[in-house]
Formats: C-alpha cells, sequence, structure tokens
C-alpha cells in the first residue's frame, strides 16, 4: 500500500535533534512563555518577512485572535461581514462565525481552486476578505491591494502555504505569504508542510496594534502578570512545541522545493485524458503543494480503482463549506450568486500522495491512473 501520508517518516528523520530539543525543554522547568517561544517567533517573521510573530495554539486559534484583535481595536464589529471561499478547510469558515461575524461564502476559480478576486461580492457590508492560500496554492491579486485602500480587511489563512510566495508585476516582488494581506494564520497542525507533534499556529502581521492585541487575548487578556485588560483567552503555543518546531522550519524551503519536483514529475506522467492537473504557476508565484489535487468527472470510481490497486487518496474537501450541515438554514453564513464551481470541486477533487512519496512511486500512481477508463 502506498501511504497518502505517513507522519513517522517525515519526523523520524529529524529524530536526534527533535529528541535533543525536547529534552532541553524538559530539563529547563520552564514550560510556557519563555525563550522557545520567542526565538520561534523571531525565526518565523524573518522567513515570513512580517515585523511582528505571535505564537497561538492552533491555525484556527490564529484566524479567531485576527478577528478578534481587530473588534477590540474597533475595526471589525459584530455581524460585519467576511468574504470566504466556498472552497475551504471548514475552520475558516469556523474563525468568522464563531466570532459573531457574518461568513460570506464565494466562489472560486476551477484552476487555482481559490477566490476570484475580480468577481469577489464585495458590498458596502463587507469589512474583511479572507484569502486561503489552499493547497499552498498563493491567492493573491494587485486587487486585494485596491480593496485595502478602500478599507477592507485582507486577512490571509496561510494555514497551508507556510514559505509559498506572490509578486505582482508593478506591485511588489517576491514576497511570503503570510506577509501579503493585513494579518495572516499559519497552522502547525501536524500533517500540515511544518508540522508540530500536536497543535499549534502563529499570528504574523506588520501592524504593531494587532500584534499587541493579539499577544494579550491569547495570554488572558493581560501584558503584566494578574492584570487584564482585555476579556481574553488562553491561546498560547507551549514551549515544547517551539522547541520541536525551531527543528523543523529550517527546512521549510527543501519541502516545498522536494514538493514542487514531485508536482512536476506528477504533471509530466499523468496523461489520462479526462484527468485535470492542477495548474503550475507561471508568474513566479511559489506555491508550497501542501496537497496535489486532480480532478476527474468520476472521482468516487477513481478513488476506488487506485484503492484497489494499492493507492491511498483524500479528499479535500468532499463537502463545501456553506454545505455543511452546521451552517444550513444558519443566518450566520450568507451566499450572494452561485456557488457553483465550489459545488462541483467537492464532487470531483481527489489529493494523491505527495507527501512522503518516491519518484518511483509518483512513477507507479501516474501508471495506474492513466489507466483508469
Ligand atoms: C488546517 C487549516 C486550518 C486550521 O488549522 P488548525 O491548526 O488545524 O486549527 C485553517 N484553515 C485551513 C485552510 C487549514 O488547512
Amino acid at each position: 500500500m502506498i501511504p497518502f501520508q505517513d507522519l513517522k517518516t517525515s519526523n523520524s528523520a529529524l529524530m536526534p535533534e527533535l529528541i535533543e530539543a525536547a529534552g532541553r525543554v524538559i530539563r529547563s522547568g520552564w514550560y510556557i512563555n519563555g525563550p522557545e517561544i520567542r526565538e520561534l517567533e523571531d525565526i518565523l517573521s524573518s522567513e515570513i518577512g512580517s515585523k511582528y510573530c505571535v505564537a497561538v495554539s492552533t491555525g484556527l486559534d490564529a484566524l479567531r485572535l485576527i478577528i478578534l484583535g481587530y473588534k477590540e481595536l474597533g475595526i471589525l464589529k459584530d455581524g460585519d461581514e467576511v468574504i470566504v471561499p466556498a472552497n475551504t478547510f471548514i475552520a475558516t469558515f469556523l474563525a468568522v462565525t464563531s466570532c459573531g461575524l457574518t461568513a460570506v461564502a464565494a466562489d472560486v476559480d476551477e484552476t487555482t481552486f481559490c477566490l476570484v478576486p475580480d468577481k469577489l461580492p464585495v458590498t458596502a457590508r463587507t469589512k474583511a476578505i479572507i484569502s486561503v492560500h489552499l493547497y499552498g496554492n498563493p491567492c493573491w491579486s494587485h486587487i486585494f491591494h485596491d480593496l485595502h485602500e478602500k478599507g477592507i480587511l485582507i486577512i490571509e489563512d496561510n494555514a497551508q502555504a507556510i514559505g509559498a510566495s506572490s509578486s505582482i508585476k508593478g506591485f511588489h516582488n517576491s514576497r511570503k505569504t503570510g506577509n501579503l494581506g493585513d494579518a495572516g494564520a499559519i497552522s502547525f497542525y501536524p500533517a500540515k508542510n511544518i508540522g508540530a507533534l500536536g497543535d499549534a499556529g502563529a499570528v504574523t502581521t506588520n501592524d504593531e496594534a494587532l500584534a499587541k492585541v493579539v499577544r494579550q487575548l491569547a495570554n488572558y487578556g493581560s501584558s503584566e502578570k494578574y492584570h487584564n485588560t482585555l476579556c481574553g483567552f488562553n491561546c498560547r503555543m507551549d514551549e515544547l512545541q517551539a522547541a520541536l518546531l525551531k527543528v523543523k522550519l529550517p527546512h521549510v524551503g527543501e519541502i516545498i522545493e522536494e514538493r514542487h519536483k514531485k508536482a512536476i514529475l506528477y504533471d509530466s506522467l499523468i496523461s489520462n485524458p479526462e484527468i485535470i492537473r492542477p495548474a503550475i504557476a507561471d508568474d513566479g508565484a511559489i506555491q508550497a503543494w501542501h496537497q496535489y489535487v486532480v480532478r476527474h468527472p468520476r472521482r468516487d470510481e477513481l478513488r476506488k480503482y487506485l484503492q484497489e490497486n494499492s493507492i491511498a487518496t483524500e479528499i479535500h474537501y468532499p463537502v463545501a463549506c456553506h454545505k455543511q450541515e452546521c451552517y444550513i438554514g444558519n443566518p450566520i453564513l450568507k451566499t450572494y450568486g452561485s456557488l457553483e464551481i465550489a459545488e462541483r470541486l467537492a464532487e470531483e477533487v481527489l489529493s494523491l500522495p505527495i507527501a512522503d512519496v518516491s519518484d518511483k512511486e509518483i512513477e507507479q500512481i501516474a501508471k495506474i491512473i492513466n489507466s483508469f477508463s
């Protein structure tokens, strides 16, 4: 069986350093809000290029803290509309709706799988847009800069795209995702490109006021122990995860390059005419290839065929977010117009193994795919 992803493999490769890092934290006797977190935040802000970084508990909390931070700053308020791509992991929607704002589901592009910047359902009530760099594909455009100028916040869901970058002619040279909009959220969920050995996340931003309020909110609303200026939460990353992530982060460039080579190999080998392969960016962007996602009109049959031939696949995602039971008939989620492409993608997308497969296995997978009719 070729597994979809084997977390043991990638973590085993770094075993001595991970054990050394864990031992250092255990011996230190300092487990929360210590030197590992500060160092990780410095490494992360230089990786992303952002002025500020706050290490937090999860990717979902990173998104929530950005929204709650803007609420504290008086920039967002209950009921404000936030545009979110209908084809994303549910956490993007939950971040909006759990903070009392209204999520507006928008359709996506069938080749990039992301929001279509010139077809956004922007209204007078739109106060923010969450650009999700889905599957590691940077979703950016000069239109986001224009909308930002008009006072709309552009929040990046960078959960799947750490290390990716975008360049826009006439606007900016290559800039990392997480440093494109007003603020970005990273997830270090174990299966992400850089995974912790548990839950972890981070907020990146160039906005000093936001960074400060996010840090406070994540720490009971206080910056001085036992003095609470805000009604906050406990959304901190712990020292152990920070130490482990410090071992993994220096490899982000290699990991993406490796995945890019595998994507190119799949692209050159898959010739089944019914398969639609994912677009490979030709505009100077760097894609993080969190997933390699193909489409087929009879996706479920293809998946079964691959399974019978010992190849594991996944579906990201089988149900468009606006069709999730929690949102059916729930006024916290709105839609303007059709979400036809997102709904079709839910029926057609199939993620092939990319994380821990060898070139030989990719050849094998492509051969099986090409023999499917
Ligand atoms: C993983 C993910 C999240 C949430 O991250 P967690 O660390 O699991 O909370 C949010 N958005 C997207 C697009 C994700 O893939």
